[in-house]
């Protein structure tokens, strides 16, 4: 399947006119087809497995800026903390304890999104509103420990479903969250967080996350094709 020249051209257009990021997501994807949408502008990808960036990132051009959206183990975060430039799937305090320690060592500070689970579907990870108190209070009591970290604000994927109610209502779930942590962040001034960015929306729900608020989409099969 030939990457979507054409559909790529017509989001950016109708991205552009809203103030929403795009990101292109391209597991699976060949360095070549990456390099096509390169060539038209694009310069932020997502990848979903930390082997997969990190031999993607040293054959391609220096200046893309590379999000990670998977499922990150605290083991492999080493790998990818000189080159990441946001990582969307955070899901655990013990995690972002670990990126910070990767962030410090080679002198980078990380940008994360915390992940929320919001589709009623138990195969997605992601954090509930008390982890994400849990997390918040530690980056307002121990400002210090968390000196090589970003939080930037929240990512979540909705359920796969045709019931437009339930999609919306988990993404207005999400945005509500979105908003509340954005004022804890305001309120404690909070250095470690900015809360700018709602992650939310992917080829087939995209239209209705920015709707509902996203600033930030993640789209794969949209643009290179389905994955098979
Ligand atoms: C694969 C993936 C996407 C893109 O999905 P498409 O339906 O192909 O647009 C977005 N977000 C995450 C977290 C993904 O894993």
């Amino acid at each position: 399947m030939p990457v979507n020249e054409i559909k790529y051209k017509e989001l950016v257009a109708e991205f552009a006119a809203s103030n929403v990021q795009l990101i292109a997501v391209s597991k699976i994807q060949s360095v070549n087809d990456i390099k096509r949408l390169y060539d038209l502008g694009q310069r932020d990808f997502g990848e979903n497995y930390v082997q997969e960036l990190v031999a993607k990132q040293s054959q391609l051009p220096a200046d893309i800026r590379w999000h990670f959206i998977g499922h990150l183990q605290s083991n492999k975060v080493k790998l990818i903390a000189p080159i990441v430039h946001l990582i969307q799937g955070v899901d655990s305090l013990k995690l972002l304890v670990e990126i910070n320690k990767q962030a410090k060592k080679t002198d980078r500070v990380i940008h994360c999104l915390l992940q929320v689970h919001i589709a009623h579907e138990d195969t997605k990870f992601g954090l509930d509103e008390e982890e994400l108190d849990l997390i918040l209070s530690a980056l307002k009591d121990q400002p210090s420990e968390f000196a090589n970290i970003i939080v930037d604000g929240l990512m979540g994927m909705a359920s796969f479903s045709d019931d437009q109610n339930k999609v919306s209502t988990e993404m207005k779930a999400l945005k509500s969250l979105f908003e509340k942590y954005k004022v804890v962040c305001l309120d404690n001034d909070l250095r470690n967080c900015t809360f700018s960015i709602l992650s939310m929306g992917m080829s087939g729900d995209y239209e209705l996350a920015i709707k509902e608020g996203s600033n930030m989409v993640r789209i794969g099969s949209l643009l290179f094709g389905a994955r098979l």
